[in-house]
Parts: C-alpha cells; structure tokens; sequence
C-alpha cells in the first residue's frame, strides 16, 4: 500500500512502543525447547539408534533407512507433541533467501479415516518442484528436478506449526543448487587438511571444526515511511534523498540507549532466536541513526550459518509485528554507514584447542602460528577469490565507503604478531640451525603473550583482522549468506594447509627435524605474504596508492570482482579439494552475475521513474506557485519595484528548471541504456549496469537532491533522509 509523505509522518505520531511481556521463565528454561536437538534425540531415541546417528554425524557416514526411519518417527513424535501439524525440507537455494514447502502429516487411509505419517524416506529425501530455482544452467528446462537431501548434523526445528528439516539442494545429476551443500564440503576440505597439520603437534587430534560467530549489522524504518518510498520498499535502499543537516557526525547513536520500541522489537525476536537455540547474547545501537547490531555466541560454522539465514527471517517477520521493516541492505543510505556481517572465524579441535588461541607454551605457540601464518598465507595467495566471495550489488556501496573496509583485501595481525612474525623473518638462519639456534628461537615464541584479547590493539578498518583468537571478516554484506565467504576461506585455507603439509614433509625427507622444518617454511610464508599485511588505516586514500604499489587487487564493482571465477587455477583448486566443479562454479559466477544486473537494473529503472511521476512533478508544481507569484507581483508593482521583489522568485525558478532538465534527461537516459542491456549476454549487460548505468543514476541523484532543497518542505512527496533516520 503505498502512503504520502504527509500521511505517513501522521501515522507515526500515532505509534506506541510494541511492548513484550518478558518471559517468565529464565531464558535457560526455554532455551532451544523448539530445537530436536541432541539433547532431546537423547531422550526420543533409543541408545543404539542415538549413537549410530552420532557417529554418523560424526564422521560423516552415511545413514542407513533403519536409522533414518527411527529418527523420523521420534522427530514426528516430538513434534506433535508441541503441535506441529506440516513438515518441511528447509533449504538455501541460490536466490538469497530459505526455501520451504510445507507437507502435512496426515495422510488418508482411503477408508474414510486418516493417519500422521511421517518415514524415513521422507525425512531424508524430498523433491521439491525445482524450475523457479536458479540453476546457471546446471539444469536443463526439461530436467526440472532438484532434490533436497537431509543434514543431520544441523538439527531439525519447529516454526509456527511445522516441523522444519535442514537439507541441502541438489539438482538430478548431483551438482549443488545452494549454499548450504558446498560449505559443507568445504568445512570437510579444511577439516581434513588441518587435522593432518596437527598431527605434527598432536597425534590426538582427529577432527577440526571451523566455528563462526557472526555481528548481523542492520537498519529500522517505520513502516509507514517505507510504504511511502517505492524505492526503499521495492530495493531496500534510499535511491533518492540529499543529505540531512545532521548525519551521523555526532555519532550520538553508537551504544546510546535503546529507543523503547526498538527495544519491544528486540526483546520479541530474542524470545524467538532462543526458543530456536540461537544463542543470541548481544544487543546494541550501531553507528548510524536507527541502526543495530545483533550477535550471538560462536558454533560450529555449518549449524552458525542455519542460525544465521534463520535469523535473518525471524527478523523480517518481528519487525512487521512491530510496525517496522528491517534493511538488511549493505546502504540503505548514502552518507551514512553501511551494514556488514563480520564473519568471526577459528578452527578448534576435536582435544578442545582453538588453533588461533596463542598457547600456553612454545609447541603449542608454534602449533597457533603455523595455523595463523598460514591462514595469512592463504589470504595472500587466493585475495582476488576471497574478494568475489563477497560481492554483491549492496555491498558495491558499501566497500570503501564510510566506515566499511576496502575493497582491498589485507589482513591486520596487531603490534605483537607482526613483530614476532618480522622477528621469525629474521632470526631463522637459512642453512642447518644449530640446538643452540632452536632454543633460542623457542623462548622467543614462547615470549607470545597467551591473551592478545587487547581491544585497544584493534584495527576496525581492516577487511580481514586477527582480534585475538580468530580472525574477523569484516567485508561480508549484512545481506549475505554467510557460506558464500565461509565456502572460500575454509577452501583456501585448506589448499595452503595441504601444501603445507607436503613442504614441511619434503623437508623432514631431506633431513631437518620436524621443528625445524616447520619454522623454515613458516619463514618462507612470512616472507612470501607481506604485501598483504597492513596495519594503518584502511579507509584513508594513501592506503589505496600503497596497496597498488604492492600489487593488491582492488576490484571496485562487483561484474569485476567476479572474473575471477573465470580463472582455471581457481576452478582447479575448487575441484580438486572436492569443494564445487567447475561447471557449478561457472553457474554460480552467472547466477551471481544475473542477480547482480537484475537488482541494478530494477534500482535504474525506478531511478528514472521515480523522478518523472514523482520528483518532476512536485517541483514543476512549486515553480507555478513561484510564476504565479511573480505574474501577481508584476501585476500590482512597478518595472523597478519588480525587479527586485521577483529576484529570489526567478532565480528559483530558473535552478529549478536547470535541476529538472538535467534530471529528466538524465531519466531518458537510463531508459536508452537499459534497453541496450536487455539485449546484450550476462556479462556485457553487468559491465554497461555497472560502468555506464550507475554513474546515470548517481547524476540523476544529485540532481533531485538539488531539486529536494530547492523546493518547499510541504510539496516534497517522499520522507525525507532525516525523517528516515530519525524517527523510531
Ligand atoms: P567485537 O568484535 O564486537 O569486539 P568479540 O571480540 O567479543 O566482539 O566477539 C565478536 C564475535 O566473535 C562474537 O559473536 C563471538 O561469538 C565471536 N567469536 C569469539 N570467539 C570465536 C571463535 N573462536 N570462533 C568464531 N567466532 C568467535
Ligand atoms: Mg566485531
């Protein structure tokens, strides 16, 4: 339902905080009670079935019917018993958002009665109609089936009345269709690479998870108001608005009190994160007007990542019980800061160690620092494919502007590392050490402080940060599914694990001992990745000229960043840590490319028809009011009294025509472009979106803006930006 500015700012007087009667419980007594999770398997399962089904979750082997059917009944049971009546295979196709189909359980006997019904093979297969999926191509027209394969390790959940079954997406010939299905073979890839490295360090160490905690970063805005912008409503973004008297500049709202409403909003969607088992813990203002921040607890990345996309949806839906819509955009508006997702990240063992925690002594401090010079490694060698893995239409906004890492990928380590990692450099003499050499060498690592956790040591302009005990993405879009970044890191961390693995072993073969193998090649990598280390500020213009110097990337768009998909070293590695194929990654790199034109160019189109039905209009009706005033002014006072009581008159009317001449060119001129685009292949349309499209858009921008400023408050119809952010 679209709104006037006028009716929607009246609505808002109107608005008292949705206040959310506290639970009385303590969050520990409902705490995952929607979760089938372990714990309540414990309970529904017999023992044998429960440690089968571990085990399998365990080491990733398949489950047999017998088991699935066992699972399936006592999930059904369970389920029931808290009212569930449908069921669904819940997956992450590649459109952005979860997909589910609801089936009920009830089947009919055919003899007038009805029974709930719940199998095996419905828990761990499904197949759900495909063909409005993105694919890429992997599936052709006339083979529209996809299925959706069971993830054990992900627990099962109710939502409303339905039983909600994580799953992967596959399409008939076994390519992956989602997110979900390549992270966890990514997980698989590192997993298996890092448990071999700590064989070095510790022959106990079987398995190796990644864990990811994420800060979901996003914005509030009253429903009225976003009703009454069809550009915020249809892209969920500002595409017009001049920049408000006040901004951000106060930084007034960073950690500054919750507004009451706000807080009913924030309270709700907790209850329902924990009633899921989301482990959310924190709350706050972020930097910019009416924008928040929530984050949980870490987990295991696969289950995080569920956590995640489900939050994300949790989110939507309070905020409508609220009255509010979230932006999960990465700029909803320009001038003021974006919204990221840092994607904290760590490998902890299957002994309890997170292998980026500085240890307690020097063989386990040499166990932190093969694992963090080699993550720093992996980041300097595959840079150009960490940074596609988060781009997107919204975060193009976002890197490099206010308060958002570059789109230059480096990595900040803090004082102490770098020095020790200058020191290692240094001190670690090319031919055979002597014991003499090595004890020193050792005291030096020992020396490593075992808590880095120095806030004041934090470089929060850097994309890629080591905070302490695990690494900190920060360049990840507040809209994104977290496996996009999570598929590539763990992937190329692995592949230089690997690598490492073998180098460190060449080297034992050729006689050094297994410490010293190990501190030569950390050398080498130490050596061969400084180009990415950076410590100073990453929003600074130097930076930029430094980092080109260096021979960095910095891929600015997304159709850019992309390319690199192209690349068959990329593709090769992809294959051979059995991580994707090349031929899904080439569906990917379209898909990706699609989504990105497809969004621009319905942002360009409304651009151009926002400001002919709205913007135009409104400010050729105040250039009447303004020749009407002058005609009556010329009617009742002489040619020189005239003259200077129309001044302000006809200099107004003129910047307004000037103003609407440019914006309604600048509107034809999208028109043109676009219908160029729309002939052109996938990556010809991006690059015209992208380099010819945008700038437009921008130049039309600037001129309603003009136009914003020009015209009076009363005729202008869409909220303003200081309305938009400073009303909750
Ligand atoms: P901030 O970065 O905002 O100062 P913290 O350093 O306390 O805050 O933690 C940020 C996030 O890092 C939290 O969501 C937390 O769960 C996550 N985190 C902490 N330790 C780990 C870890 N070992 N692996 C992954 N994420 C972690
Ligand atoms: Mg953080």
């Amino acid at each position: 339902m679209s709104m006037t500015r006028f009716q929607a700012l009246a609505e808002l007087n109107s608005r008292l905080p949705n206040h959310v009667a506290a639970p009385s419980a303590k969050v520990s007594d409902y705490f995952g009670s929607n979760v089938f999770s372990p714990f309540r398997m414990r309970e529904y399962l017999t023992d044998d079935v429960y440690e089968k089904l571990m085990e399998c979750i365990n080491m990733g082997v398949r489950i047999d019917r017998g088991v699935a059917d066992h699972v399936a009944s006592a999930m059904k049971e369970w389920a029931m018993s808290k009212g569930a009546t449908h069921y669904t295979h819940w997956f992450q196709p590649l459109t952005g958002a979860t997909a589910e189909k609801h089936d009920s359980f009830f089947k009919p006997l055919g003899d007038g009665r009805a029974i709930e019904k719940f199998e095996g093979t419905m828990l761990v297969q499904q197949e759900p109609d495909a063909s409005s999926f993105p694919s890429g191509g992997i599936r052709n027209t006339f083979e529209a089936r996809g299925y959706t394969l069971w993830d054990p390790s992900s627990p099962a959940f109710i939502v409303g009345n339905t039983l909600c079954i994580p799953t992967i997406f596959i399409s008939y010939t076994g390519h992956a269709l989602d997110y979900k299905m390549p992270m966890m073979k990514a997980l698989h890839a590192v997993d298996h690479a890092a448990t071999a490295v700590c064989q070095y360090f510790d022959k106990e160490v079987v398995k190796v998870n990644t864990t990811l905690g994420w800060e979901q970063e996003y914005f509030l805005i009253d429903e009225a108001l976003h009703n009454a912008r069809p550009d915020i409503a249809m892209t969920g973004r500002a595409l017009f608005g001049a920049r408000p008297a006040k901004g951000q500049q106060l930084e007034d709202h960073y950690f500054g009190s919750i507004p009451d409403r706000v807080m009913g909003f924030m309270q709700e969607f907790e209850n329902e994160s924990h009633l899921l088992g989301i482990p959310v813990t924190t709350r706050h203002n972020e930097v910019a007007p009416n924008q928040f921040e929530v984050a949980p607890m870490f987990e295991e990345a696969n289950l995080a990542n569920d956590h995640n996309q489900l939050l994300m949806d949790i989110l939507d839906k309070v905020a409508r019980k609220h009255q509010f819509r979230i932006l999960l955009h990465e700029k909803p508006y320009e001038g003021v800061n974006g919204s990221g997702k840092h994607n904290n990240w760590a490998l902890s063992t299957n002994t309890g160690v997170n292998l980026l925690k500085p240890g307690k002594n020097p063989k386990t401090n040499l166990q932190f620092l093969t694992f963090f010079v080699n993550t720093v490694a992996a980041i300097f060698e595959n840079a150009d494919v960490l940074r596609a893995s988060i781009a997107s239409v919204g975060n193009d906004h976002r890197l490099g502007a206010n308060e958002a890492p570059p789109a230059i990928m480096s990595c900040f380590l803090g004082e102490h590392l770098s020095a020790m990692l200058d020191d290692l450099e240094k001190n670690i003499k090319a031919g055979k050490m002597t014991p003499q050499d090595k004890i020193e060498l050792k005291l030096n690592i020992g020396k490593l402080p075992q808590v880095l956790l120095d806030n004041t040591d934090r470089n929060r302009t850097s994309p890629f940060a080591f905070t302490g005990n695990k690494f900190e993405f920060r360049a990840v879009g507040s809209s994104a599914n977290c496996a996009n970044a999570m598929i590539v890191l763990n992937t190329i961390v692995a592949n230089r694990l690997l690598q490492f693995r073998k180098d460190v072993d060449a080297r034992i073969s050729k006689g050094d001992d297994k410490d010293e193998a190990i501190l030569k090649e950390l050398q080498r990598l130490i050596k061969m990745s400084k180009a990415i280390r950076f410590e100073g500020n990453g929003y600074g213009d130097e930076w930029v000229k430094e980092a080109k110097k260096r021979g960095l990337s910095n891929f600015t768009d997304t159709p850019t960043a992309l390319a690199i998909w192209k690349d068959k070293k990329i593709q090769k590695m992809f294959q051979d840590l059995n991580v994707l194929t090349p031929e899904e990654i080439h569906a990917r790199y379209e898909i990706e490319l699609e989504n990105y034109s497809r969004r621009r160019d319905i942002e360009a189109s409304l651009t151009a028809s926002i400001a002919m039905s709205n913007i135009i209009p409104a400010a050729l009706r105040y250039q009447s009011d303004l020749l009407d005033n002058v005609q009556g002014l010329k009617a009742v006072l002489s040619a020189s009294e005239f003259k200077d009581a129309a001044a302000t008159q006809l200099s107004l009317i003129k910047d307004i025509s000037k103003e609407v001449n440019a914006l309604k060119k600048g509107a034809d001129a999208i028109k043109v472009e676009l219908q160029k685009a729309h002939t052109m292949d996938a990556e010809k349309q991006a690059k015209l979106l992208s380099g010819t499209i945008k700038p437009l858009m921008d130049a039309a921008r600037a001129s309603a803006d003009k136009l914003e400023l020009l015209v009076e408050d009363e005729s202008w119809p869409l909220p303003k930006m200081s309305e938009l952010l400073f009303t909750n």
